[in-house]
């Protein structure tokens, strides 16, 4: 090392210290929330010629940084003796991979043009592969590497909500039809998985494209966060700057009124500015209690994709799947095809019970077998026995009146055929936990009214007629064994 390199090494920390004070000082002006979203991200970068650089990893928050918070740095800065005199550019970085020490930043035309004092954003920005969805995160939310499109296994309940969010994925405009595209299902079937896929998807492969994902649950907070702090204008704009905007469980925004209003119209502006959005939830449009009627119908303008409980082949798939990318832990076939017959409740749950089957036998030292496998999972079996499904209820309802299982969701009015489907509705209303308009749906589409309707009705009969009353302990009995 060179003695000019020394100095400058020496004259680096210096300066990069200061900007860590001026840095906790921000924290304390403006408190942890802001300051994590917009301020920490603010990196020393390296100085030449009487600038100093600082990085942060996007545009959006280099244009944020400098409307809101570029005064406040600036006097701060100027209040360190070292740092006195010096002017601020900041930069994005072409490439996070660069040591940001190695690489001085190249003030451009822009920063080169502008005043001598204050915070000046430099125009040599260019988005990395990655720092799109990275800084994106600062309000969304992180992103499991494992919840891929490689690691998702399609079959029947899922292809459909599988296609649309391909199609999604590698689209790199809107997809006319698609838009939004909303994914709904019951819980641990893949929702999740599928948004963080398509993020990642584009993130590789059309990383200019702005993606941001996250929960309904931290859309609101975030909207009631800039409420507080009065930027509700700048949230606005922060949510009409991205590309691709993914709501997961938009279920939880039900209810809450501001939060509903504010979502209606980010949805509405991203709509007409051609943006895609994916959206989640655990029950169809339509079915989403406590939202407004026109939130929910706009909800259901583009694809709504059903994923349906699974089958045991897809739960033998993925269970395979799984254990391919596991270390070496011999599973027989017997234990996976149990697995599948058995967890059908979820794939998280089947998830679960596959993990804690190998824990298991890798603590203990000894081979998985069927009976380790029975009596790791105990509990777990025991709860997925006793639920009981909308789809069973009518096989053994249709199956004890003689007649076919489809006609469980026609519309034909006979008697012979309208009075067991009103007994398969009474039964999943008190054996399962779904709600009315649930039901419904699984019946062809009834209206929750009928449902409610059916339930009626069928108690009424059992108070009426013994039989009849008879008849339906008969099946509920089948059914619980
Ligand atoms: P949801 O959001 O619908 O509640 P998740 O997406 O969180 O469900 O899925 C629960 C778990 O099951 C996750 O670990 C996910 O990777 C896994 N999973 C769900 N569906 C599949 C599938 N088709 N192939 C592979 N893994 C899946
Ligand atoms: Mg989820």
């Amino acid at each position: 090392m060179t003695l000019a390199q020394m100095e400058i090494s020496t004259l680096d920390d210096e300066l990069a210290h200061a900007w860590q004070r001026v840095s906790s000082k921000l924290s304390s002006r403006y408190g942890e929330a802001i300051f994590k979203s917009w301020l920490k991200p603010l990196r020393y970068f390296g100085s030449k010629d009487g600038r100093v650089t600082l990085s942060v990893p996007t545009r959006f928050m280099r244009e944020w940084i400098n409307s809101h918070y570029a005064e406040d740095i600036h006097t701060l800065w100027n209040e360190e003796p070292s740092a006195q005199g010096y002017v601020i550019d900041i930069i994005v970085p072409a490439s996070q991979a660069t040591n940001p020490k190695a690489v001085a930043a190249e003030p451009t035309q822009a920063a080169a043009t502008a005043p001598t004092s204050g915070v000046v954003m430099s125009n040599n920005w260019q988005s990395s592969a990655n720092d799109t969805v990275e800084a994106d995160l600062q309000m969304g939310a992180a992103l499991d590497p494992r919840y891929t499109f490689e690691n998702f296994i399609v079959g029947k309940p899922n292809e459909l909500a599988h296609a649309a969010a391909r199609r999604v994925a590698e689209s790199a405009q809107v997809v006319s039809g698609c838009n939004p595209l909303f994914l709904y299902g019951g819980v641990g079937l893949g929702k999740t998985h599928l948004m963080h896929a398509i993020a990642w998807h584009i993130r590789r492969n059309n990383p200019e494209r702005r993606v941001l994902y996250l929960s309904a649950e931290k859309f609101m907070y975030q909207f009631i966060r800039a409420l507080r702090f009065k930027e509700a204008l700048a949230f606005k704009e922060y949510f009409r700057s991205v590309d691709v905007l993914m709501i997961d469980d938009v279920q939880f925004i039900s209810g809450k009124d501001s939060t509903q209003e504010e979502f209606f119209h980010t949805f509405n502006a991203l709509v007409d500015q051609n943006k895609q959005l994916i959206i989640s939830g655990d029950r169809s449009p339509s079915d989403l209690e406590g939202m407004e009627e026109r939130v929910r119908s706009r909800l259901g303008w583009g694809l709504v994709a059903d994923i349906h409980a699974t089958t045991y082949e897809l739960r033998l798939g993925i269970l395979q799947s799984k254990i391919d990318h596991m270390p070496n832990v011999p599973i027989p076939q017997k234990v996976i095809e149990f697995l599948a017959h058995k967890i059908s409740s979820n794939v998280r749950e089947l998830e679960g019970a596959l993990n804690r089957v190998v824990a298991h036998a890798t603590l203990v030292g000894r081979p998985i077998t069927l009976e380790t496998t029975q009596d790791v999972l105990r509990d777990l079996l025991r709860a997925n026995e006793r639920r009981i499904s909308v789809d069973e209820i009518q096989k053994q309802v249709a199956g004890h009146y003689n007649i076919k299982v489809s006609d469980m969701h026609s519309a034909r009015r006979s008697r012979a055929i309208a009075r067991p489907r009103q007994v398969a509705m009474y039964l999943s209303k008190r054996f399962t936990s779904k709600s009315l308009p649930e039901i419904g749906r699984k019946f062809g589409g009834k209206d929750h009214t009928t449902v409610m309707h059916a339930v009626k009705r069928v108690e009424e009969l059992m108070a009426a007629d013994s039989e009849f009353a008879k008849d339906i302990e008969l099946l509920e009995k089948i059914l619980q064994s």
